[in-house]
């Protein structure tokens, strides 16, 4: 199967819309448009033709370019069927499980809700590249808006089981102020501390801290690690404690942090 090649373009405050790429087709995808200016210059530039937008979740700043990229590319928007009635130009519905093909790149989509009920990632297996939206991000992850922790501890967990080596392109760059909350509840985990210096040299460069990788994400990211006795311990909960119940004090203090 076709291997992609991928291109991230910063936008709006601190989101990232991504190319996906699959050279022997041509065929070309836009994770995440929120804007359209900025991606179709980055397409010019590369020479490369939209055929398909992957949408993650609904919210704006995802969205926002949808309707310019169909009307001025032609291209074809992937998104959740739970999202119909709330992705703009949405043409192929789609849902846990399905594999879909961007030229000869297979996609595969995974319910990941939480952040809003119809959010979904999408695997390429044979890159092993995921598009994690707004659920997992660097050292953090979403904000529960429309689901439970139970729901984004499942959807984490999920996501937490691809290969150690998948690289994770997330929707934010939010990774330095998820890392300040992160040393809160960590402070002697080591790979927390490699992750934190290496995120502060990369800021300083003004460079992307994304794409990240599963295995350091299990490492470094504390709603990764509900289910250890040192982030459990962190949050006043016993070493055996429902790692659910511990997720969801850990995302309650970060949303009052
Ligand atoms: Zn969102
Ligand atoms: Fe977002």
């Amino acid at each position: 199967m076709a291997k992609i090649v991928v291109e991230q373009i910063p936008v709006l405050a601190d989101n990232y819309v991504t190319l996906v790429h699959e050279p022997n087709s041509g065929a070309t995808a836009a994770v995440d448009p929120g804007v359209s200016e900025p991606v179709l210059e980055r397409l010019a530039a590369k020479g490369w033709q939209l055929t398909h937008i992957l949408n993650t979740h609904h919210h704006g700043d995802h969205t926002g370019g949808n309707l310019d990229l169909i009307r001025r590319t032609g291209c074809v928007v992937v998104g959740a069927a739970k999202d119909s009635e709330r992705i703009p130009g949405l043409s192929i519905e789609v849902a846990e499980g399905d594999t879909f093909l961007l030229g000869g790149a297979a996609a595969m989509v995974l319910e990941v809700p939480g952040h809003t009920s119809g959010h979904i990632a999408f695997w390429f297996p044979d890159s092993h590249v995921l598009f994690a939206g707004d659920c997992l991000f660097s050292l953090g992850c979403g904000r529960l808006f429309e689901g439970s922790a139970e729901d984004m501890w499942a959807s984490l967990k999920k996501l937490r089981e691809l290969p150690a080596d998948t690289q994770v392109y997330c929707a934010h760059e939010y990774t330095a102020g998820n890392g300040r909350f992160a040393r809160l509840v960590e402070r002697d985990n080591q790979a927390l501390l490699t992750r934190l210096e290496q995120v502060e040299k990369l800021r300083a460069r003004g460079l992307p801290t994304i794409p990240t990788t599963i295995a350091d994400e299990r490492a470094a990211n504390p709603f990764l690690r509900a289910d250890t006795k040192s982030v459990a311990k962190a949050v006043g909960m016993e070493p055996g404690a429902d790692p659910a119940l511990v997720f969801a004090e850990l995302r309650r203090r970060k949303d009052v942090f």
